[in-house]
């Protein structure tokens, strides 16, 4: 009874930067547990699409830049056009771009805030029409520790800020649509093993910083978040909603 809460067979689960990284990772926890994929990106430059199909999971893709505003709009009316309905979700497409405070310029800014903030609000707001009219729904975004502490020793006060207004959005989400059978939560992960965190040369010394401030002295595989995100899109969550999920190998109980 309780690992079938796990299952979501057959719901229609929309994936924003799923061919690579985390995201992908949830795709194939996803389509393991029995979901219908719809990804979106701009490319599939590593191959995580094919790695989908390989696994004989049910995946389409759908190819669009989160900068260009009717994106969102135009994934969703894609989703609904090939399914009828999004069932699932999940908006992990982000950047992060360090910089001192005093260089960081507004390119920078705007392109963080348009890809971690923007684009989920925009997600969100295009989903919860047709989430309403099924009378149910799931909506899991991709927040960060970096959204609850001050993390160190990278200069990032722009991903900060961008990360805590995804949890925001979350609870209010959350609060709003209860009423409506949507349950709206996130993942804060720590330090993630993926091409975001892969540092050019001058950046390695944060490595050890970041390992010395985990209690668990390691950064997380992508797989450690996609079986969280499992959790909170399947039934086995079901009374779970407007939280924030921390999983960061003890990096914030210090
Ligand atoms: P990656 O850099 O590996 O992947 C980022 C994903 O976002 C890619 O699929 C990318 O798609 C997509 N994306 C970026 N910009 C755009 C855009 N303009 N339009 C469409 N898609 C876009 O990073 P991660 O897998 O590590 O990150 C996933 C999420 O997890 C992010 O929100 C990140 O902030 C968050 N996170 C990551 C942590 C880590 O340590 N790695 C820690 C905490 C949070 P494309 O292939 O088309 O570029």
């Amino acid at each position: 009874m309780f690992l079938e809460k796990f299952r979501v067979d057959g719901k229609i689960a929309l994936i924003t930067g799923g061919t690579r990284g985390i995201g992908l990772s949830i795709a194939h926890a996803l389509g393991e547990a029995g979901a219908k994929l719809v990804l979106t990106n701009r490319t599939d430059q590593f191959g995580g699409l094919e790695s989908l199909k390989k696994a004989k999971y049910d995946v389409s893709f759908f190819e669009g830049d989160l900068l260009d505003k009717s994106i969102p709009q135009k994934t969703i009316d894609y989703t609904l056009e090939k399914h009828g309905r999004v069932d699932i979700l999940v908006n992990n497409a982000g950047i992060a771009k360090h910089g001192e405070m005093e260089d960081y310029n507004d390119d920078f800014l705007d392109s963080i805030m348009n890809i971690n903030v923007d684009a989920v609000f925009r997600m969100c707001r295009s989903v919860i029409t047709p989430m309403k009219k099924q009378g149910e729904g799931t909506i899991l975004n991709i927040g960060s520790i970096s959204g609850l502490v001050s993390n160190i020793p990278q200069p990032q006060v722009a991903y900060n800020a961008s990360k805590a207004a995804v949890h925001m959005m979350t609870k209010s989400l959350a609060s709003d649509f209860a009423n409506n059978n949507i349950r709206v939560n996130a993942i804060a992960p720590g330090y993630v093993r993926t091409e975001m965190t892969n540092l050019p040369k001058e950046h390695e010394h944060w490595y050890p910083t970041w390992n010395k401030s985990t209690p668990m002295n390691r950064m997380a595989e992508t797989h450690e978040i996609a079986s969280a995100a499992l959790f909170l899109c399947s039934p086995a969550s079901s009374y779970v909603t407007g939280e924030v999920l921390v999983v960061d190998g003890g990096y914030t109980s210090r």
